[in-house]
C-alpha cells in the first residue's frame, strides 16, 4: 500500500474505529480478491473538513469554541449521504469510519450516493434549545461550500434530530438566497420533510425480522425481543416488533433497563418518554441491568444506541438467536467472530439499519422533484427495497458459504467496484 501515512504509521483520521471499519474492509477485500488499485484508493475518505467554531453561551459572556467535521468517504456514485452526531467524544476517525460505513450501507441497498458523516464535539444534553439552534447554524456555515443537494446531503444522527435539520436547511437556504429542501433529509415534513422518515430505520429494520425469523425456523407471533436504546431507531423498532406480534421484553436507555416477561407496551412506553425523558421509573416492567439486556435469554437483540457494546467481553454470554444492528458499529470484528463461532445470526448495521437512509433518498428525490409521496408508499417501497436486499445478501452469504455481515459488504464493495472500473482514473 503506497498511501502516505503519518509518522506511526497512522493516517490522519487514526482511531479505534477507523482502523475496526479499515480492517473489516481489508478482510472482505481479501475474500472477494478485490483490485488492489481499487482497494487502496478506497481505505481512505477523499475528503474530509475539520473545522472549529465558536458558539455563544445563553449568559452570552461564555462563547465556546468546538471541533466540527464533516468527511465525505467517496464521490463515485454521486453526492454523498450521511448523518452529522452530536457528541462529547466524536473524533475525525469515528467519522471516518462512519463514512466508509455509509458507502457500503448505501451501495447494499442500491442507493445512488456515496457515504459521509459528520459530527460536532459537544455533549448535546447539556445545550438549551436556543444553544443548540446557535451551533447548528454556525456549523452549517463553517461546512457551507462543502454540503449541498448535489454534492452532500447530511441527515440526522447520534444527538441531532428533525429540528436540528430544520436550523441547517433554514442556514443554508438563507445564505444561497433560495429555499433549498434537497440540502438536508430528516426535516420537518413541513419544509419538505418526508412522512414515515422518522420512524425509517426502526420499521425498515423490523420488516426485516419475518425473514430472519424463518430462515431460523422461529416464530415471529411470541418470539422475545430485547432492544439496547430508545432513541429515534429502537423506539420505532421496538413498536414495530411489538405490532407484528413480538413481545418487547427488554429496553434501555442511559438512564437504565426495563424488563417484562409479558412484552413492554411500547407505545405507552413511548408516551412515557415524552414526558420524563428517560425509560426509568416506568411502572408497568421490572428495573434490569442494563448489561444485562445484551446476553438475555430472546430471540432477537437489537442494539439501536451506541458503537462497540457487544464485544470480547460479553459476545460469549449472547443467547439471542440473531441481533439486528439498528447502531451503527454495535459489535467489534472480536465479537462478530464469536457470533460466526457461536452460530448467532447477525444482520449488520450496514443492512439492517438502511432503512434511515433509503427513505431519506426517497426524501431527497420527492423535495428535487416538488412531488409528494403517501405513506403507504413510501412504507411499501421501504420494505420492498430492504427485503430485497436481505434476500440478496442472504443468497450470496449461502453461496460463498460465509456470515451476513462478509455477504453484506462483499455485495456492496462489488457494486462499489463495477462503478469505479467503469469511470477509470482521472486523467
Ligand atoms: N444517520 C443515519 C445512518 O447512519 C441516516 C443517514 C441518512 O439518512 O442520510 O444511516
Amino acid at each position: 500500500m503506497a498511501l502516505e501515512t503519518d509518522s506511526e504509521g497512522q493516517g490522519e483520521w487514526g482511531s479505534p474505529l477507523f482502523y475496526e471499519a479499515v480492517a473489516q474492509f481489508d478482510r472482505v477485500a481479501g475474500i472477494m480478491n478485490l483490485d488492489d488499485n481499487i482497494h487502496e484508493r478506497m481505505r481512505a475518505p477523499q475528503r474530509a473538513l475539520v473545522v472549529t467554531f465558536p458558539f455563544r453561551r445563553d449568559e452570552y459572556e461564555t462563547v465556546d469554541t468546538v471541533f466540527g467535521y464533516r468527511v465525505q468517504h467517496l464521490h463515485t456514485m454521486g453526492p454523498t449521504k450521511g448523518g452529522i452526531r452530536y457528541a462529547a467524544d466524536v473524533n475525525l476517525g469515528e467519522v471516518a469510519a462512519l463514512a466508509m460505513l455509509m458507502t457500503w450501507k448505501c451501495a447494499i441497498v442500491g442507493l445512488p450516493f456515496g457515504g459521509a458523516k459528520g459530527g460536532v464535539r459537544v455533549e448535546p444534553t447539556e445545550l438549551s434549545r436556543a444553544e443548540t439552534q446557535r451551533l447548528t447554524r454556525r456549523y452549517t456555515m463553517e461546512i457551507i461550500n462543502f454540503i449541498g443537494p448535489d454534492k452532500d446531503i447530511p441527515a440526522p444522527d447520534m444527538g441531532t434530530d428533525e429540528q436540528v435539520m430544520a436550523w441547517l436547511m433554514d442556514t443554508y437556504s438563507t445564505h444561497v438566497g433560495h429555499t433549498e429542501p434537497a440540502v438536508v433529509t430528516g426535516k420537518p415534513p413541513s419544509i419538505g420533510g418526508s412522512v414515515a422518515r422518522r420512524e425509517a430505520t426502526g420499521r425498515g429494520l423490523m420488516s426485516l425480522l419475518p425473514s430472519v425469523a424463518s430462515h431460523l425456523s422461529l416464530p415471529v407471533e411470541g418470539s422475545r425481543v430485547a432492544v439496547q436504546g430508545f432513541g429515534n431507531v429502537g423506539q420505532y423498532a421496538a413498536l414495530a416488533a411489538q405490532q407484528m406480534g413480538c413481545k418487547v421484553v427488554a429496553v434501555s436507555d442511559v438512564s437504565g433497563a426495563l424488563y417484562n416477561e409479558d412484552g413492554i407496551d411500547v407505545a405507552d412506553l413511548m408516551r412515557y418518554v415524552v414526558e420524563n425523558k428517560v425509560v426509568t421509573d416506568y411502572r408497568d416492567a421490572d428495573k434490569l441491568d442494563p448489561a444485562e439486556l445484551l446476553t438475555l435469554d430472546c430471540e432477537f437483540l437489537v442494539p439501536a444506541a451506541v458503537g462497540g457494546v457487544l464485544n470480547a467481553g460479553n459476545a460469549e454470554q449472547v443467547k439471542a438467536r440473531a441481533v439486528l444492528e439498528g447502531a451503527n458499529g454495535p459489535t467489534t470484528g472480536a465479537a462478530d467472530e464469536v457470533f460466526r463461532e457461536n452460530g448467532v445470526f447477525l444482520v449488520p448495521d450496514v443492512l439492517a439499519n438502511a432503512g434511515g437512509v433509503t427513505v431519506s433518498y426517497f426524501e431527497w428525490v420527492q423535495d428535487l422533484q416538488n412531488y409528494f409521496w403517501s405513506e403507504a408508499e413510501i412504507v411499501a417501497r421501504l420494505r420492498e427495497i430492504m427485503n430485497r436486499a436481505f434476500s440478496e445478501v442472504l443468497d450470496t452469504a449461502i453461496r460463498e458459504k460465509t456470515d451476513m455481515r462478509t455477504a453484506a459488504l462483499i455485495k456492496g464493495i462489488r457494486r462499489v467496484t463495477e462503478a469505479k472500473l467503469a469511470r477509470g482514473v482521472y486523467p
